[in-house]
């Protein structure tokens, strides 16, 4: 198998298990950087849920699909080709609106690091505008915004992570989310604790570790297996 072919597979089981695990809905992309100016990226009109390499195409940074003939790149490939060119440290991108962050930005809320793996993407940023991200303009207002984090969310609209491969960007999504569930829930019955500076220091020395990030993508890759 190709190096290509096997990052379109990535990209395909990264996305069904996010949907899989209600962070994605009918909404939602990733992509990983090819080489100079060019990404794979699923196709806009395409069923997360049972997504194929066949929605797989790839795209330059101006949206011209050069390889793949089954849809065009989502309209907000924007966002993609405005980070890759910002940050070329990004091999890999994912975004969409998942439900628990975005409540937090669309109240005005902080994100706060309540547990652990949550505090890994910690300060994030906030995109002061909840509009698409579906042109130039606002892909450089994104990446501004993004700066050098791994990760940002964007008022009332939704969450981006980056990394150095799909399984960075899709498992800081899942602790970005699972943190925002957790700092919803516990500000209901109380003050949520943040974590100290000290603490999340320790934080990223034992947690931000291939290894562990591997075994995140394993568990909720053997859910997407079982059915589950
Ligand atoms: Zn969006």
């Amino acid at each position: 198998m190709s190096e290509t072919e096997a990052q379109k597979q990535q990209l395909v089981r990264c996305i069904r298990m996010l949907e899989n695990s209600g962070i994605m809905d009918f909404n939602g992309h990733g992509s990983i950087r090819q080489a100079e100016d060019r990404m794979l990226i699923n196709i806009g009109n395409c069923q997360r849920s049972r997504l194929t390499v066949e929605d797989i195409c790839t795209i330059d940074f101006d949206g011209n699909v050069t390889d793949g003939n089954n849809g065009k790149p989502p309209l907000e490939f924007h966002l993609h080709a405005g980070i890759y060119k910002a940050r070329p440290d990004v091999a890999a991108i994912v975004h969409c609106h998942p439900n628990w962050s975005t409540i937090l930005t669309t109240a005005g809320l902080a994100y706060l690091p309540v547990y652990a793996q949550g505090s890994l993407v910690y300060p994030l940023p906030v995109l002061d505008s909840p509009n698409s991200i579906n042109n130039r303009d606002m892909a450089k207002r994104l990446a501004e915004t993004l700066g050098n984090r791994p990760a940002a969310l964007m008022k009332a609209h939704g969450a981006v992570t980056t990394g150095e491969s799909i399984v960075d960007a899709f498992v800081l999504l899942n602790y970005l989310e699972d943190n925002a569930y957790r700092q919803y829930m516990a500000q209901q019955v109380g003050k949520s604790y943040a974590f100290s500076d000290e603490e999340m220091a320790l934080c990223r020395e034992k947690l931000w570790n291939p290894g562990l990030f591997k075994r995140t993508w394993d568990h909720y890759s053997a859910k997407l297996d079982a059915g589950a």
